[in-house]
């Protein structure tokens, strides 16, 4: 496997080693493989991140010049494009994506999601006249004014790196913030290189800084509690969001978070193209490492046969498919480490334990060290099973029958998580109305694409707080200020 450049820390404007000088390796998903060291950000590192976009934030006009932010920002946006092929690599050999699924939203998704993003600058109201009031004998002129809220700590997973860094880095420096970037321990290089585009763009010191750490919570916790910090966005795991909730309470933080799904798709009896639309329902791409994709299939009982029929053809017919890292029509490859692997084995071996009927695959695949498991389908499955409760962040569906409409809603309902939702008829005020009643942030109606940087995201009830790109991602970052002066 090729082999990755070191990722260093950016820290006020220089690529660095950690001051400790020690690194951590970086592993290749397709063959277990050491492909590049990282440095280590130890307690000192971060101190000096957190410093740096400090200083950056209260010393500088960073926050204050909206067009000079701008141009820095649209020379990064095309700094990333021209390294495409890069970030191609870095993301096939250390996230493990498949060649297909990094032309969708690993690489080519990320930055046509980033054109949508960077569109949506314009929109922003940084200040605005609400006119004037009189109140205790005089006339008041009022502005609200909107401005960044601070130094941001932003930590991130490594399921789609480039794009959830993209989407924090870029969503809190449109706004005008400083910014600390913690990747996950698994995505060490794909932050790091970002951070050395920004130096190349042209990002002055201090504004962005980027700290890979071995050690999973140790920087992210100092970010969260150290009172320099002004606000935490995070995308990762509900239980890591809840503790992040809990030590960012001591300094009142504005924490931000992306959490986990299990996402229902409800395929009502009378969709078109019944068959190819259950069949599309498989949850393959990159091994289903992906927080909205939709886990649990609902089918209605009167064609609940027909669609088992259809997924054990549609996933027998997928074994030929996936797992080569070369090919191009192939969106799966290995989940991230021999940890996740484990987690999703322990999730399969439960089902069975459950009672649910194990339809497809199941099993761990010994290929050249890589971490690989066969796509899954579970059906018989009961929404009171943790199969169908807990997100398990792999190539893995369950199967549920539903009587009629009603019930359909209540089961997709029927979860702590409501990240997303699909919805196909072929009736589309009856698919509407129930994607009106999902408890969720995003539902797709017969295949319309829900997930766009131009659009906002994030997750009703377990799923999250606040929501991620578009407009209303920038405008997570701000602050609201009145200012207000008498009038004569
Ligand atoms: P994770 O929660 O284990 O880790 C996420 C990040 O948090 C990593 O950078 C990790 O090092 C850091 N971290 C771990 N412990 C911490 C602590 N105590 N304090 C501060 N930071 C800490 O998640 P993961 O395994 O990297 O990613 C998978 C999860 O991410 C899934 O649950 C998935 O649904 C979620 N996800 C959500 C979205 C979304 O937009 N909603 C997008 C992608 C992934």
């Amino acid at each position: 496997m090729e082999r990755l450049p070191d990722a260093l820390l950016l820290i006020d404007g220089e690529m660095r080693p950690a001051a400790s000088g020690r690194t951590f390796d970086n592993l290749c998903p397709w063959t277990g493989e050491v492909v590049g060291q990282a440095a280590d950000a130890g307690p000192e590192d971060v101190d000096a991140a957190i410093a740096a976009a400090r200083r950056a934030f209260d010393e500088t006009d960073w926050s204050r010049d909206h067009a000079r932010r701008f141009e820095i920002l649209s020379r990064y946006q095309a700094l990333l494009h021209a390294n495409r092929e890069k970030l191609m690599t870095i993301a096939r050999v250390e996230a493990g994506a498949a060649l297909g699924a990094a032309c969708l939203a690993h690489v080519d998704g990320a930055l046509a999601a980033l054109d949508a993003l960077m569109g949506c600058f314009k929109e922003v109201v940084f200040e605005e006249d609400r006119g004037t009031i009189e109140m205790y004998g005089f006339k008041s002129r009022r502005l609200v004014v909107r401005e960044a809220m601070g130094v941001a700590g932003a930590i991130t997973p490594w399921n789609v790196p480039l794009y959830v860094n993209i989407e924090k880095v870029f969503c809190g420096l449109l706004a005008g913030c400083t910014m600390v970037l913690k990747p996950a321990p698994d995505t060490p290089y794909m932050a790091s290189f970002m951070g050395q585009l920004a130096l190349e763009a042209g990002i002055p010191p201090g504004v962005l800084n980027v700290i890979p750490s071995k050690d999973p919570a140790m920087a992210g916790e100092m970010l969260v509690t150290d009172p320099r910090v002004d606000l935490i966005t995070f995308t990762g795991s509900t239980a890591v969001g809840k503790r992040i909730m809990e030590k960012g309470s001591a300094t009142l933080k504005r924490v931000f978070l992306e959490l986990g799904g299990k996402s229902a798709n409800i395929i009502l009896e009378d969709t078109p193209n019944f068959a190819e639309v259950v069949a599309r329902g498989m949850v393959v791409m990159h091994a289903g490492q992906g927080c909205a994709m939709a886990t649990r299939m609902l089918v209605p009982k009167s064609r609940y046969a027909e669609a088992c029929a259809v997924l054990e053809r549609a996933y027998a017919a997928f074994d030929a498919n996936w797992g080569d890292f070369d090919n191009p029509q192939h969106v799966m490859g290995p989940v991230i480490s021999k940890k996740q692997l484990e987690r999703v084995k322990s999730y399969i071996d439960l089902g069975i334990q459950e009672g649910a009927r194990l339809l497809h695959g199941g099993r761990v695949l010994e290929r050249g060290g890589g971490f690989f498991i066969e796509p899954t389908c579970f059906v018989d499955v009961t929404n009171d099973m943790r199969i169908a409760r807990e997100e398990i962040f792999g190539p893995v569906l369950c199967v549920i029958p539903f009587e009629d409409d009603e019930d359909a809603v209540r089961i997709a309902n029927d979860s702590d998580y409501g990240l997303a939702g699909v919805v196909h008829s072929g009736d589309f005020q009856r698919a509407m109305a129930i994607a009106r009643r999902i408890r969720a942030g995003a539902i797709s109606v017969n295949g319309g694409v829900m997930i766009t940087g131009d659009m906002p995201f994030g997750g009703y009830k377990q799923s999250g707080i606040g929501r991620a790109w578009g407009r209303e991602g920038i405008e997570e970052f701000l602050e609201i200020k009145v200012i207000a002066y008498p009038e004569r």
